[in-house]
């Protein structure tokens, strides 16, 4: 499919460029969001969303969905696309403007914001093939809404932050938790590591700790596990467990991809801009945890001050008579003030 040609395409639709969205909204430019992931929000919808985050200002304490549904509100006051389950995965020229590549689409644009933050990210598999047929029946990498798992026997694999933050936010919905690892070693606040053992102290929940799956035991025909097989890496032992849901916390595989042949300035997946959001590249500017400057912090906040600095910057590359100050939005007649 070939989309109508918009004043500028934002690669990513995590915070920094659903706020790009708006951004661009409000200067008047036509723009659109290409996200690879299913839905909004990037890092915040795969790989927190119920955690509250501190540190937005202006929000004491909001959940990282709740943060993800306000900047798709605020997007949303101008009309502007959003495309998910779209890898960019070209970049072509053609009559002046650019060409973004999907597996699917082409998008046409006069300009490119990058806010693709850690790249293109997938949840890493679980590497043994018994696991292959049962994704999507039992097996879920992403978990999005934890009532799904209400009165289910979970069973959780890996060390890190998302398995015990997930193994704490089950515990009062899920029939059975636990967790099992390869190693006695975790990747996770001690103050969540903490919480979950002093659940499995008190009866509430299991830990596994040396252990990793052997096998998902199915009765025939029934289309659905009912236990797994856990294999003990040290004794080289197995014992079954009762499960129905497996939920494998390994991390994310990212990758930037077809970004890295565009012939910008990119080291260490960091696309390296100067003050105005500028790639090296006329046209293309980036922002948020993709991009490399002096001082820069991979925070939600600075990729909002990165988002309005690129949108004005672009905005004025598409359209050289609109400045790139942008004035104050309190005085817009956009939004029904009586000045512009
Ligand atoms: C567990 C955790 C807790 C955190 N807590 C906080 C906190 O309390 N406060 C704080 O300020 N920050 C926090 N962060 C960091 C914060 O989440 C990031 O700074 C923020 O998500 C960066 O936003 P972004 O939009 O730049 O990138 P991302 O959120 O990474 O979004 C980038 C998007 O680009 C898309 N994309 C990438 N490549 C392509 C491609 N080729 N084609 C199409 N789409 C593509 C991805 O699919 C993704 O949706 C936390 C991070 C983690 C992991």
């Amino acid at each position: 499919m070939i989309h109508e040609i918009r004043d500028l395409t934002i690669i990513g639709g995590g915070p920094t460029g659903l706020f790009a969205l708006f951004y661009a909204g409000m200067r008047g430019a036509t723009a659109q969001i290409v996200d690879a992931l299913a839905e909004p929000g990037g890092q915040l919808t795969a790989l927190y969303p119920e955690k509250d985050i501190f540190d937005v200002a202006g929000f004491p304490k909001i959940p990282a969905k709740e943060l993800v549904r306000q900047l798709r509100a605020q997007a949303a006051q101008f009309d502007q696309p959003m495309h998910f389950g779209q890898r960019v995965v070209g970049l072509e020229e053609e009559d002046g403007h650019f060409v973004l590549v999907t597996e699917t689409d082409r998008f046409p644009t006069r300009a490119i914001v990058i806010a693709a933050g850690i790249g293109a990210f997938a949840p890493r598999r679980l590497p043994q093939a018994c696991a292959e047929p049962w994704y999507g029946k039992g097996i879920h990498d992403v978990v999005t809404d934890p009532e799904a798992f209400r009165g289910k026997k979970v069973v959780i694999i890996g060390g890190g932050d998302s398995a015990f933050d997930w193994g704490v936010q089950l515990l009062d919905r899920a029939a059975s938790i636990a967790i099992v690892h390869r190693s006695d070693r975790f990747r996770a606040h001690d103050a969540t590591v903490a919480q979950f053992r002093a659940a499995v102290d008190a009866g509430r929940a299991s830990l596994y700790t040396f252990h990793e799956l052997n096998d998902l035991v199915a009765p025939a025909g029934s289309g659905r596990f009912t236990h797994i097989v856990l294999r003990d890496v040290k004794a080289k032992t197995t014992r079954e467990l009762e499960a129905d849901v497996v939920l494998p916390m390994l991390g994310f595989v990212s990758d930037m991809g077809v970004i890295n042949t565009w012939g910008l300035r990119i080291e260490n997946d960091e696309i390296h801009v100067n003050s105005q959001m500028e790639t090296g590249r006329p046209g293309i500017y980036a922002a948020g945890d993709v991009v490399a400057y002096p001082g820069k912090l991979k925070l939600i906040a600075t990729g909002f001050g990165d988002a309005a600095t690129a949108v004005n910057q672009a905005v004025h590359w598409v359209y050289p008579d609109k400045k790139v100050n942008p004035g104050h939005s309190s005085n817009m007649a956009i939004f029904g003030a009586k000045d512009d």
